[in-house]
């Protein structure tokens, strides 16, 4: 599914480059549930970004489901994003005037599918992640976890390879992380690849692998 090589990274602040992500190989196999972790700063957004092909890179290689992702133009990038890729975030990014299933119909909306369908595919996303029931509800009558399960739902929609999700529950309590963690499990299970940034052990955990990364190294891979 995913392959880096020797994989570097600079951001430029002023005439210092920053080198962000230093030399990385990582692979990831079709099916598996990944686990970064690592403490504020060391380059795991910037990781999850460049996987998601929303940031470039400076050398190296990365190949995601055998695809060079490599100087490709925005219209190829979002292509791709759209064939392959998932995304779930800490603070939820859902859009707050509208309702629940018509923030998990959006990508369907971007991909020009018919607005019956895209109502029919929503709601069944909605009821996956058990939230049917508050389908008209706007997301500032959800709770943290209501908000992220429809979040998740959202990712699931387009049926995408590989799902990315940034601390996702960095903003909820213990409870509901666990409730979050559970839903992304249970969509592995039934086959999708997931990688989650996260700072709790007890999420990294529930991953089959955890990648530790410091100040933009791999200090070690355990499975
Ligand atoms: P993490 O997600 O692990 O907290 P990040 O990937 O966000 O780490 O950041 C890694 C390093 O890169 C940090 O030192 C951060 O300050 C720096 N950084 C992140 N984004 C930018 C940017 N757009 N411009 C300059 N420096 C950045
Ligand atoms: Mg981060």
């Amino acid at each position: 599914m995913i392959r880096i090589t020797k994989l570097n990274k600079f951001y430029r602040v002023g005439n210092h480059p920053l080198h962000v992500l230093k030399n990385l190989d990582i692979n990831i196999e079709d099916g598996e549930m990944v686990a970064i972790m690592g403490s504020s700063g060391s380059g795991k957004s910037t990781l999850l970004n460049i996987l998601g092909i929303l940031d470039a890179y400076d050398s190296g290689d990365y190949y995601l489901n055998n695809l060079l992702i490599k100087n490709l133009t925005e219209k190829k990038a979002a292509e791709y994003r759209n064939r392959f890729l998932g995304f779930v975030f800490q603070s939820f990014n859902l859009i707050p005037f509208k309702n629940a299933a018509e923030n998990v119909a959006l990508p369907l909306y971007y991909q020009g599918m018919a607005r019956k369908q895209r109502i029919r595919e929503s709601e069944a996303m909605l009821e996956r992640v058990g939230l049917l029931d508050w389908k008209t509800h706007l997301p500032n009558e959800l709770s943290g976890g209501q908000k992220q399960r429809v979040a998740i739902a959202r990712a699931l929609v387009s049926n995408p390879k590989l799902i990315l999700a940034d601390e996702p529950t960095g903003a909820l309590d213990s409870t509901t992380s666990g409730e979050v963690l559970s839903l992304l499990k249970e969509v592995n299970e039934q086959g999708m690849t997931v990688i989650i940034v996260t700072h709790e052990m007890d999420i990294a955990r529930g991953a089959h692998r955890i990648v530790h990364l410091k100040d933009g190294e791999i200090i070690n891979s355990t499975s």
